[in-house]
């Protein structure tokens, strides 16, 4: 199966669980869910006009809805070339594609995958991909959260702006039948949505997922 990337590069995993492990970004293309604060909207459409080569898309050095098909053999190749051993991927929404043979294959080269997700799709994966859900409710694209996705979820990351944020949070973990790994991440790192975050981690013995690289001048 071939996968549309739309970017593939090295860098640090900037927020929750994985913070700070260097790691391989895989931003897949294509996105329907229409988050108005989106910081990828580039990557929304899958446009047959935007498809380039595979050498045109690893040398892109500016956002671009522009992504070259890839199959998973060709892709764990890609991986290699950095040295990372942290797969990371990302979107977009890359549950909208079937990730378990490019899992498998990372897997058995001896790489650990994680999938960053809205929650709102199907998860396809080895059983070992760590799943980051990052649940998107209520959203411009109509979109439902996918109750085995949210229970499949190893961390919720949720992102904050206020106070109705936190009411959505519990309607998500209300959904799980086990815990898991809570993270609060302040929308767009503002201050008041970083006040709230801390203020509840603090009441809710949950965390505060920074995006760390943008501190570091890393993407
Ligand atoms: S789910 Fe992610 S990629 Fe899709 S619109 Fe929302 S923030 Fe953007």
């Amino acid at each position: 199966m071939q996968l549309p990337v739309n970017e593939l590069f090295p860098t640090l995993q900037g927020e929750a669980h994985w913070t700070g492990t260097p790691a391989t970004f895989v931003r897949l293309q294509s996105c329907p869910i229409g988050c108005p604060w989106c910081d990828t909207k580039h990557t929304w459409s899958l446009n047959p006009a935007d498809q380039i080569r595979g050498v045109e898309m690893m040398a892109k050095e500016k956002d671009a809805p522009t992504y070259a098909m890839v199959d998973a053999e060709d892709l764990v190749q890609l991986v290699e070339q950095n040295q990372s051993k942290h797969v990371v991927f990302t979107g977009g929404e890359p549950c909208t594609y079937d990730l378990t043979e490019v899992t498998e294959r990372l897997l058995k080269k001896g790489y650990r995958s994680q999938i960053e997700t809205s929650g709102t799709f199907p998860v396809r994966c080895t059983y070992l991909t760590w799943v980051t859900v990052s649940p998107k409710v209520d959203m411009p694209g109509g979109y439902k959260l996918l109750p085995s996705a949210i229970e499949r979820a190893n961390e919720i990351k949720m992102p904050v702006g206020r106070p109705a944020d936190i009411d959505k949070l519990r309607g998500v973990l209300a959904m799980r039948e086990v815990s898991c790994e809570v993270w609060l991440q302040p929308l767009s790192t503002s201050p008041k949505a970083t006040a709230l975050c801390i203020e509840e981690a603090r009441k809710n013995d949950w965390r505060v997922s920074i995006q760390t690289h943008k501190f570091i001048g890393v993407r």
